[in-house]
């Protein structure tokens, strides 16, 4: 990935919530150390973070993107970001993306050790080629998560839907289905449901209904699932949050993985079952969310 930009963000009120906050971003070198050993976003993943799709300069979702920083960090107990000041830092980042699809990355940490206040900076970074996933499709297993379907309410210390930057878990999940001969994973709860995958909502068309995992499962609310709900509804078809039983991904007529980056990549097989891949509509999603222009 190739660093762009980057900036730092110094600690303001969140009942500031107006002004020009421009004095309060510091430009650093991307590529220079930037942060003290004491940090606990690296000694301990402490921390939550953001990543939102950017094409021709344009970020997307940017609302939806500080809604759900400001969710994470409520829920990791973190001081309420001030979300006119990262939104101030997310369009001076967008200022230098210039032409094709980049990516801008929101991070708060808890900061360093016994230290006063969080850490906060924005980076900007060239995204990866995702044509190949969004043509081609991604094969995916199914990976046990290790729990039922209600641990998220019983215990919300595990911190199940705030999007923290604990992501080894989701990485050795890609690393596992590798293992297994696919591209990526979906993870399904102990008794037995759909949840998301690794670093992406699940999409499932059943019987001309399209069906996402409700959020209340302890997984993260997708930006890019909502805008795609948005498309669709407006096409005038049905969209909806449901408690989604792990047979249906064999019922699906056409099934999709969306993040902000990769978009929407049709899912070519689940557990080596081959799925159809909807071109027509795929190609339609992904204009569509390429299109964007917030
Ligand atoms: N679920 C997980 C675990 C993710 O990491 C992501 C994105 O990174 C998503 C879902 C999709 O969210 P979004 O569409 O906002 O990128």
């Amino acid at each position: 990935m190739a660093w762009r930009f980057a900036l730092m963000i110094d600690p303001v009120a969140s009942d500031d919530q107006g002004g020009d906050h421009t004095g309060t971003l510091r430009v650093v070198d991307p590529e220079a150390a930037a942060l003290p050993l004491g940090e606990l976003s690296a000694q301990r993943g402490d921390g939550v973070f953001e990543s939102i799709g950017v094409v021709d300069g344009h970020p997307h979702e940017v609302g939806p993107h500080l809604e759900r920083l400001a969710h994470s960090a409520a829920l990791c107990d973190l001081p309420a970001p001030n979300l006119a000041q990262w939104r101030a830092a997310v369009d001076r980042a967008a200022t230098e993306a210039g032409p094709g699809e980049s990516v801008i990355k929101l991070i708060l940490s808890r900061g360093v050790e016994g230290g006063p206040h969080p850490t906060a900076w924005v980076t900007l970074a060239d995204a990866p080629d995702n044509t190949g996933a969004r043509r081609d499709g991604v094969r995916v297993v199914t990976l046990d998560r290790g729990y039922p379907l209600g641990v998220p309410a019983r215990s919300p210390w595990l911190l199940l839907g705030a999007k923290t930057l604990s992501y080894a878990v989701n990485m050795a999940a890609i690393r596992e289905a590798k293992r297994r001969g696919a591209d990526d994973a979906v993870f399904v709860t102990t008794d037995g449901f759909v949840l998301e995958a690794p670093t992406a909502s699940v999409l499932l068309r059943i019987d001309g209904r399209f069906v996402t995992p409700a959020p209340s499962a302890g997984i993260l609310h997708g930006t890019t699932q909502l805008s795609v709900f948005a498309h669709l509804e407006g096409r005038g078809l049905q969209a909806a949050y449901e408690t989604v039983p792990v047979a249906d991904l064999a019922r699906a007529d056409a099934a999709w993985l969306l993040s902000s980056v990769r978009l929407a990549a049709p899912i070519s097989a689940v557990d080596g079952m081959p799925v159809a891949i909807d071109r027509d509509l795929t190609d339609e999603l992904n204009a569509f969310l390429l299109a964007r222009r917030d």
